[in-house]
């Protein structure tokens, strides 16, 4: 079993059950969230006996870092996790002037397969459990004093993990584990409506974006075959319920392609398309990745699309792509592991 699956009220019921003391799963919440020590033998105010039953039970931690690399100009850092099965996974650690933000994934591959994106290649490999999500981020922990963000922008669509994701950001959230406001954690979605609306009603009020990357149904549907499930209008009826449930601003990534979806008449059909929306958009410059012919738009091309969206009253901020010799982009380094 994996220990950062359990929520303290999880582990102090699971603890009782087994004539434990419910008292034992807050020494343990503290040794690890607080004191980010992850081994049962250093826990020193813990029984040898219940040391002994702890590793009986648990394999803690169950990942390992297995490779990191620094961008060159040391903002990003991109750590490896090598799992229990030998599959990898990656997290990226990316370091503003304001902020700490990981990014974490959620799945082994994805089975959204976007044209663009490394991580959806091979597929979805398999899902990954609370704990070894929770993991990606204690561990950068144990290197890094603080981190202020979390975002779900790593391998994988987190709504299609989506128990063992809610309970991971109910993990990120609670006061005895990392103590993490819901304001500072991000989900970015594919767009699967009937999860974004389970999504809102849990009553987690996490930022959520929208992997939008085209203007219709039509273009979307070329870039992302998951797409093809779910009509674009859906998954904006979706993303509206969320945003009247929970009160969260929505935004939208836009990967910019070079002659796919980068045209002034895309960026027209982009504000018409979210006209009246409380929402930002992110655009994206198209990080290549091999075996796939795109390129990125050009930086003329890029502030034109931009343009347009603000003269029609959109909020639109630009991701610079940190870390590109370190193949920052979702799954490059961990899908080169993953053969
Ligand atoms: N699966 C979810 C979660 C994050 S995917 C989603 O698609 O929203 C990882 C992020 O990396 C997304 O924001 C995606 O737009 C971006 N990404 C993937 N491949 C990329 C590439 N080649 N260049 C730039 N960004 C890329
Ligand atoms: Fe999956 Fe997101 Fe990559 Fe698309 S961009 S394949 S949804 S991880």
């Amino acid at each position: 079993m994996h220990l950062c699956s359990f929520l303290l009220q999880d582990l102090q019921n699971w603890l009782v059950e087994r004539q434990k003391k419910s008292y034992q799963a807050k020494q343990i919440f503290e040794w690890i969230y607080q004191k980010k020590v992850l081994s049962f033998d250093q826990m020193t105010n813990l029984s040898k006996d219940f040391k002994i039953f702890l590793k009986d039970n648990f394999l803690f931690p169950s990942i390992k870092i297995t490779s990191e690399v620094e961008s060159e100009d040391k903002q990003t850092k991109k750590y490896l996790f090598t799992l229990e099965d030998n599959r990898c996974v990656e997290a990226v650690l990316i370091m503003s002037e304001d902020r700490k933000t990981i990014c974490v994934s959620s799945q082994v591959g994805c089975p959204v397969k976007c044209c663009f994106c490394a991580s959806g290649k091979k597929g979805l490999l398999r899902n990954l459990t609370t704990s070894e999500i929770v993991e990606q981020v204690l561990l950068i922990l144990q290197k890094e004093e603080k981190i202020s963000n979390i975002v779900f922008m790593g391998m994988g669509e987190p709504l299609e993990n989506f128990d063992a994701v809610v309970k991971a950001i109910k993990l990120f959230n609670q006061e005895e584990a990392f103590n993490i406001s819901q304001r500072r954690i991000t989900l970015s979605t594919s767009g699967i409506p009937e999860k974004i609306i389970e999504l809102a009603d849990q009553d987690l009020n996490i930022n959520l974006v929208l992997s939008i990357h085209a203007p219709n149904q039509l273009l979307r549907e070329k870039l992302i075959p998951f797409a093809k499930k779910y009509p674009l209008v859906d998954i904006l009826n979706s993303m509206d319920y969320y945003f009247e449930k929970t009160k969260r601003d929505i935004a939208f990534e836009y990967i910019l392609i070079k002659d796919l979806n980068d045209t002034e008449s895309h960026a027209k059909e982009l504000a018409a398309l979210l006209k009246n929306k409380q929402c930002s958009i992110n655009l994206i410059p198209y990080n290549p990745i091999d075996m796939v012919a795109f390129k990125r738009s050009e930086t003329d091309v890029i502030n034109r699309f931009k343009q347009i969206l603000i003269s029609k009253d959109l909020v639109v901020t630009q991701r610079y792509t940190k870390g590109k010799d370190i193949a920052a982009a979702c799954g490059q380094l961990a899908m080169q592991n993953n053969v």
